[in-house]
């Protein structure tokens, strides 16, 4: 259906954000939602408790918020976009992405030896170049599958210009999230992170007026990998600065047998600004602890196979109804960042594990997917479902297409059939990212020869 340009929620007369500097590379600049359409007819998944599934239904976004949602939404004048033979949901939210490395897709193996050898190698000769092109291709690729809002997990800052490279990219690409300040690699076990450039960040970067989709937080190294004057002081310093922190924990055997969570718990420092990843190996009574405090966590089962840290124990973490969310982890282990194959895998593994068909319900897979994710970054009024008031991040996935169709019920095509060449139509605070299965914004044949070239010259100084 055609859509006047002035009306259309791309209008080219939108405020811009940064685009100045080389490293922001081919993208369009990104702007500032306007203007009003209605997403008409298509199967309505709004994962929002009151309003529920409309079989048939509109969704009328105004100014990048969603203003009504209904089975027949009349709005004379208003633009109405097709939306039939489509489930309109919203976005996916990724809750721990090494975003950094994206462009070393598949080195999580080389002659050097398995992923810390090979990832350690060409960490060492890493540019802030390399970084903020690695978060342009993350970023694209986030919109291919549907993923709407990320958590930059950026665990090689090794100097500010790092920094400065991945949050320029990570703006420009008009994505939500957040980016979470790390730590250089390596770094010395009892040696902080850069919390004064952290502050400094903070205050010039993350202000109302500067921050944008973007909010800023710490990932630090926690209690399983540096010594307590490390993780301590980073952990006081985030809660001073009033910055949400995360942490990988428990991940394998060895950590944890450590008795991380145990400490964190003693010593106050779990609760709802703490995003914890993996746990793969939390005891009940670690998971228990999680839930009381209201500790969100992020598992990422793919990458949690792939790398040996083994399964996570989903019967467990269900049962303590810890607060949980999803996450690709990164493209050098995962591959690629489907969040419909995170989903299957989620949901199966719980089965398998369970011997027992359905203990995880697709529908719980969903939700983990979206407004799991969504709470546990703190975004929990703002998106991770269909609701009137929240900002209009959300996509359409096609049930017509070879592998989704005939299907018997939507949350079994979207978390076993639909990959993310399904994904129609992406829309982030109301503007437009994809269309008709293409990305809207961005010139991915460029985008794609520059990581190439960029990832060769860097395997050649690796000599990996
Ligand atoms: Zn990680």
């Amino acid at each position: 259906m055609a859509i006047s340009r002035r009306n259309f929620l791309l209008g080219s007369s939108a405020v811009a954000v940064s685009c100045a500097s080389p490293l922001f590379g081919h993208a369009q600049s990104i702007p500032a939602p306007q203007g009003e359409v209605v997403l008409a007819g298509g199967y309505v998944l709004s994962l929002d408790p009151v309003i529920g599934d409309l079989p048939k239904g509109d969704v009328h976004i105004r100014n990048g918020a969603i203003v009504a949602i209904a089975a027949s939404i009349a709005a004379p004048g208003v633009p109405r976009r097709d939306m039939a033979g489509r489930i309109v949901m919203p976005g996916f939210v990724d809750t721990h992405w090494h975003m950094w490395n994206s462009i070393a897709r598949g080195f999580g193996n080389s002659r050097l030896g398995p992923f810390a050898k090979s990832m350690g190698a060409l960490s060492r000769v890493w540019t802030p170049e390399a970084s903020a092109l690695s978060v342009r291709l993350a970023c694209a690729e986030a919109v291919q599958s549907g993923i709407t809002t990320v958590n930059n997990w950026a665990h090689n800052i090794k100097a500010r210009d790092f920094a400065d490279a991945e949050v320029e990219a990570q703006k420009a690409s008009g994505l939500r999230g957040r980016f979470s300040y790390g730590y250089p690699q390596p770094i010395g076990k009892a040696v902080m992170m850069d919390l004064d450039g952290i502050e400094i960040m903070r205050n010039e970067e993350f202000t109302e007026k500067t921050r944008g989709l973007l909010s800023l937080g710490l990932c630090v190294r926690g209690p399983d990998r540096c010594e307590p004057v490390a993780w301590r002081g980073e952990w006081a310093a985030a809660r001073e600065f009033k910055l949400p922190i995360t942490s990988h924990i428990a991940s394998d055997r060895a950590a944890a047998a450590m008795g991380g969570i145990l400490t964190l718990h003693r010593e106050g420092m779990l609760g709802p600004d703490v995003l914890l990843v993996h746990a793969t190996h939390a005891s009940p009574s670690d998971l228990r602890l999680l839930a009381e405090t209201k500790s969100p966590l992020s598992i990422s089962p793919w990458t949690e196979l792939e790398v040996g840290y083994g399964l996570p124990p989903l019967a467990q973490m269900m049962d303590a109804r810890v607060p949980m969310s999803l996450s690709v982890d990164n493209m050098v282990l995962a591959g690629n960042a489907d969040m419909f194959g995170v989903m299957r895998v989620t949901a199966d593994l719980a089965a398998g594990m369970a011997e027992k068909q359905g203990a995880l319900s697709d529908r719980m897979a969903l939700q983990w997917a979206t407004m799991g994710g969504a709470e546990a970054l703190g975004l929990g009024k703002i998106v991770g479902s269909l609701t009137v008031g929240k900002r209009a991040d959300l996509i359409a996935v096609r049930m017509d297409s070879l592998n989704t169709s005939p299907v018997k019920n939507v949350d079994f095509l979207l978390t076993h059939a639909a990959r993310p060449n399904d994904v129609d139509f992406v829309m982030i605070d109301g503007v437009v990212h994809k269309e008709s299965g293409r990305h809207s914004r961005i010139d991915v044949p460029a985008l794609l020869a520059e990581s190439a070239d960029m990832i060769r010259r860097l395997r050649i100084q690796a000599d990996i």
